[in-house]
């Protein structure tokens, strides 16, 4: 018995998705036509996946927030868990991986819930909140580039209301966080980031060893 997180060697991640991960089939397909792609290790965990499909019918999610969707994994988890009439706002700068998550996205019968603006997220999330959407959103998640992690972060928590959750990835960074001689631009901005969300005494805050590292933030009510 350990009170301490436990490090899963191969072994015992393999027990973990053997045993609890229910991917649908269309997330397992989409998996393995991304495993193909010279950035796979882009896309998300399918425990993650999971996990964020929970946290998402759990707080009764309508409307969401995506910024980085890559293949469209994540965005096509959170999908298929919200009800008919919710709704995800995803952002990406790139064309071509999009092409890919909006192919599965139709395949899926869920496009209709997945509106996706391309271009730069902090332009998009400032027009949403420019157009009055601020403390609507129930959920965010951010996995995009890591130097501007605490800008959409800024505006991801304008965007979602009282007791809503932002999620953000890759928060442990393969563990170069803990690594004093790792000092490159974006390693440094993730530690930055973790500090920054330490202080912050807006939110409530779990950082969950999940796949790369993964904080849940929640907004408070004041
Ligand atoms: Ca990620």
């Amino acid at each position: 018995m350990s009170n301490q997180t436990l490090g899963l060697d191969d072994r015992l991640y393999r027990y973990l998705l053997d045993s609890s991960v229910r991917e649908p089939d269309i997330l397992a397909e989409l998996r393995q036509v991304t495993a193909q792609h010279p950035m796979a290790q882009m896309q998300i965990a399918p425990e993650q996946g999971q996990f964020m499909a929970l946290l998402v019918q759990l707080m009764g999610a309508r409307k969401t927030l995506e910024v980085g969707v890559f293949t469209g994994y994540s965005a096509l988890a959170v999908a298929l868990a919200l009800p008919p009439e919710g709704r995800i706002v995803a952002c990406d700068v790139s064309e071509e991986y999009t092409a890919i998550a909006k192919q599965f996205w139709q395949k899926a019968g869920v496009d209709y819930k997945i509106d996706l603006k391309l271009g730069p997220a902090a332009d998009t999330l400032e027009q949403l909140i420019a157009a009055g959407n601020s403390e609507t959103f129930d959920f965010a998640f951010i996995d995009a580039d890591k130097s501007n992690y605490g800008t959409y972060y800024e505006q991801a928590l304008q965007l979602v209301r009282p007791g809503g959750l932002i999620a953000i990835d890759n928060v442990l960074w393969s563990g170069r966080v803990a690594d004093p001689g790792t000092q490159d631009n974006r390693t440094n901005a993730i530690r930055a980031f973790n500090d920054k969300l330490y202080q912050d005494e807006r939110i409530s805050l779990s950082l969950v060893p999940i796949a790369d590292g993964l904080t849940l933030a929640l907004k408070k009510s004041l």
